[in-house]
This record gives structure tokens, sequence and C-alpha cells, in this order.
């Protein structure tokens, strides 16, 4: 018989509430309450936790980070096998690699890799996990010049359903490696860690430039066709915000200008000339920094308010977020309905202490453009933009609301943008799996029958071992 081994919690144990808490506070963890969480310190420690579920008969879920947007990697009754104590990270200098413990949280990884003058592309949220972001994807403010994260992994460690220890990479179990890289967390084993490229990085420059909301049309125009065209060293994102007041909103681009040498961050403002030269901006901020400065201010970590750091998963923030990707630029008709929708958001409350409920165009093209659809199990190469729809609100009898005008914004701009980020889960989509994984969900079902023949990973929105009926 198997034992749980690790730092073992149950509903008895100190620190039990924080343990069972996921990031995102629209979730109502009295009903979802685990049977206990296994925080793992070795590979061992997950095997035991698989092998100990599958003997009785309890559900398990994996968690990292714990950033899924819905609550995927907890569940009623499951053992939940964390592994956010495998955190180590080593450099290979000689190879160009990083052996990255699976639970990482990205803000860590951006710093303490910047301490070696080196990175990857990781997210911008301050405990996102690695195992779940490169499992999905990945995208990060040097996506464009390095690939998404999934694209610089070289291997993986991970244990399958038996609870045994598997490798996957280019020559040992390829089909696996392929599905690792894109096919969603949670889905073929737990992740340990992995093998990933790295990459030299040093000063960057960061913009935040905002322009008023009569403006839209011009500003978003320019921006789909000069981002996803624009050098590689350059990744940017444009941010509609809105909520304040019904009918209005704000306007700003983030980006970040990641160069092989600092003298050409002089080049930054000739760069970014053209949307400058959109419309009047109302505010331009550009500055230079070490890029684990930057990715500290893109994670909203605020050094005057360090709580997250003690707490990286009590967001009291109570959002709905969701996505589709946008391959062709928007026509104006397009642009137009963006903005309309966009202007019925339900005011909120306390608007100074939360965030603004938004609209994130990604742009695409860059490395992760140059990858083959079928080259990983990533589908959404040709993207001119990610789009991203997050609903924000304070008073919890809101979320109805919120979350239709949410879900009524994706839905009138599906004849646009359609499909969706597999690391923006959202349990609305009715034909997610098309929606994840498009032409590549056919590989991902075969891969996941061959190394999980009985579903044992399993969860809502997992990939079946069967092609559902609509396939
Ligand atoms: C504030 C915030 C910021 C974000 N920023 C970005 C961003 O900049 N770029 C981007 O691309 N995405 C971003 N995301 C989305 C993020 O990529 C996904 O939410 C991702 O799934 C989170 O992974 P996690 O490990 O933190 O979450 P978890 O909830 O721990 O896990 C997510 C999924 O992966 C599975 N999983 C976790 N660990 C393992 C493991 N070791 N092995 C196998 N499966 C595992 C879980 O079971 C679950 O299904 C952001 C999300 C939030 C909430």
């Amino acid at each position: 018989m198997s034992e749980l081994t690790g730092r073992v919690l149950d509903s008895s144990s100190p620190g039990w509430d924080a343990a069972r808490r996921n990031f995102r506070a629209a979730v109502d963890y009295e009903q979802l309450v685990p049977k206990s969480v296994v925080f793992c310190q070795q590979s061992r420690d997950v095997q035991n936790a698989v092998r100990w579920a599958r003997e009785k008969g309890v559900p398990l879920r994996a968690r990292s980070g714990r950033h899924s947007y819905e609550a995927y990697s907890i569940a009623e009754g499951a053992v939940v096998v964390d592994v956010s104590e495998m955190d180590e990270i080593s450099v290979d200098a000689r190879s160009g690699t990083a052996r990255i413990g699976a639970g990482v949280y990205c803000l860590d990884l951006h710093e303490q890799l910047y301490d070696v003058g080196l990175t990857i592309p990781a997210a911008s949220g301050a405990s996102v996990g690695i195992a779940g972001l490169a499992l999905g994807g990945g995208f990060g403010v040097v996506s464009r010049k390095y690939g998404l994260a999934c694209d610089n992994i070289v291997g993986v460690e991970l244990v399958d359903a038996n609870g045994d220890i598997v490798n996957a990479n280019a020559t040992e179990n390829p089909d696996l490696y392929w599905a690792c890289r894109g096919g969603g967390g949670g889905n073929f084993g737990i992740v340990t860690a992995f093998d990933f490229r790295v990459h030299p990085v040093g000063l960057v420059a960061v913009c935040n430039i905002t322009w008023q909301w009569s403006d839209f049309i011009a500003v978003a125009d320019t921006f789909q066709h000069w981002a996803p065209n624009a050098p590689d060293d350059l990744s940017t994102f444009l941010r509609f915000a809105v909520g304040s007041a019904r009918g209005a909103g704000t306007i700003t681009l983030f980006g970040q200008l990641t160069p092989d040498s600092p003298t050409q961050l002089a080049g930054f403002s000739a760069l970014l000339a053209p949307m400058l030269n959109a419309a009047p901006p109302t505010g331009v901020n550009v500055q230079m920094m070490p890029h684990s400065a930057a990715a500290a201010i893109f994670a909203g970590a605020d050094p005057k308010n360090p709580q997250w750091m003690l707490h990286p998963h009590n967001d009291r923030q109570l959002f709905k977020s969701t996505s589709a990707v946008a391959y062709e630029p928007f026509p104006l008709a397009a642009l137009n309905l963006l903005k309309t929708q966009l202007e019925l958001a339900p005011a909120q409350q306390d608007w100074e202490t939360n965030e603004p409920s938004m609209v994130q165009l990604l742009a695409g093209g860059g490395a992760p453009g140059r990858v083959p659809i079928d080259g990983t199990a990533v589908p959404h190469r040709n993207a001119v933009c990610v789009v991203q729809y997050d609903a924000y609100w304070t008073d919890p009898s809101d979320q109805r609301v919120a979350e239709d005008w949410i879900e009524g914004l994706r839905t009138a701009m599906l004849p646009y943008a359609r499909n969706a980020y597999v690391n923006y889960v959202d349990s609305r989509i009715v034909d997610y799996l098309d929606a994840y994984y498009v032409t590549n969900l056919p590989r991902l079902i075969a891969v996941k029958r061959a190394v999980d023949p009985q579903n044992f990973f399993s969860f809502p929105q997992s990939i079946p071992t069967t092609a559902p009926p609509h396939a």
C-alpha cells in the first residue's frame, strides 16, 4: 500500500485554509474543499501521491502556481498534488539550458535567471506557476523575440498515471514531448521539472502610453497593423480599460524592447513612432531598466506593499477572464463593435481599489508566429493578436452581470476573433476542445489515449481518450 509523503495537510492541519485556496477569488471555497493537499519536495512524493490516489480511488489534481482561471487545480474531495516547493533552478551554461522545478513562480524565475544574465519567456503574473504556464503555451514580454514558454522546453520530467517517472524530449517519448508543449496543464501527468533553453538578457526599455477614449479606432487600428509586424525585440499589448463610468474608458499601450545590445535602446522612440502618430497621446512614459525590474513592474509588484510575497494566492479581486484569437486585422465594423460593447461594461464600485474591466490585445507575429501550427500543440501561430477579455467586480452580487457582460462581448466578437487560449480556461466555452486545440486536437487525443488510457488525469475540460462527437 502506498503512503502520502511530503508536507501533507488536511482539514485538521494548521494552515489548511491558506493551503486549499487558489488565486481566483470568485470561487466558493466553502464548497470546493479538497481531501488533502500534498506539498511535494521531490519526485518520489509525487509518485506516492499518484499511486495512493489510484489505490484509494480518490480524484487527484496537479497544482503549481494556483492561477487556473477556473480553479481546475483543486477539486472537492481530491488530493491536490502541489509542486510549488519543487522550485530549484540550475543553469547549465555549456548547453545554454536551465533545469527548472515545476513549482517555480514566474517573478522568482525572472529574478533568479536575471541574476545570471538570462531569461526565458514567462508570465507577467508574479505567482503564476511555470508548470501551468508552459504546458499551455505561455506568453511573456520577450515572447516575440524568443517564442512562447513552451517553444523553449527541451525536456520534461513527469510522473505518469502509473506513478512512474517518464522523460519526454525530442528523442525520448517525442509524442508526449509534443503534447506537453501547449496541450494544457493536468492532462498527461504531473510535471516535476523542465529543461528550458535560456537566453541572454540585460537592460530593456518599457513603455506606457495613453490616449483618450475618443481616439479608440485610430489607436486600435494602428496597433493591429503595427504591433504584429514590429521587430521581434518589441513585445506589446494594448489595453482598453472600462467600468469607471459608462460610455468611456482609457487606452494604454504597454511594451518592452529587449535588444541584443544596450546601444539599441536609443531606437525605442523611433520604433514607437507609428503609435505616437496614430493620435495625440495623453501620456508617454518610456524608461530603461534591468529586465528583472521590468518584470516586477509588469507583475504589479509594489515595493511599498510586499504583501503578495507572503500571500501570493490571497488575491481578493473578483474577476472572470476569457480569450479569443484574431487571425486577421479587425475590420472597422469589428473595432466599432468592440468599442460599443466595452462602453456597456457594468459600472464598478470602489473603482480606485480594484482592477478595471478590460480587453487586451496581445500582439502576435515574431518568433511564435514562425513555429509551424503542428510543430507543438499550440495551434494559434498565425495570430494578429490574442484577445484577452477580463471582467472585474467588487460586490459578489454583481458576479452574474459582470460575467454575462464579458461573455456577451466575447461572443459578439466571434465573427472576428475565434477559438481560445487554453491557459485562459473558460467553463462557458461550449466547444472548448476545438477552441483550444483546433487542428491539433486529434493528435492530442491520441497521445492521451497512449499515456493515460484510463483517463486518470481527468478534470472539467481535460483532453479525453476518445474524440467527442462534435470533434
Ligand atoms: C494574474 C494572472 C496573470 C497571468 N499572466 C499570464 C501571462 O503573462 N502569460 C500567459 O501566458 N498566461 C498568463 N496567465 C494565465 C496562466 O498561464 C494560467 O492561468 C496557467 O494555467 C497558470 O498556471 P499555474 O501553475 O499558476 O496554475 P495552477 O492552477 O496550479 O495550474 C493550472 C493548470 O495546470 C495544471 N498543473 C499545475 N501544475 C502542474 C504540473 N506540475 N504538472 C501538470 N499539470 C499541472 C493544473 O492541474 C491546472 O489544470 C495569467 C493568469 C493570471 C491569473
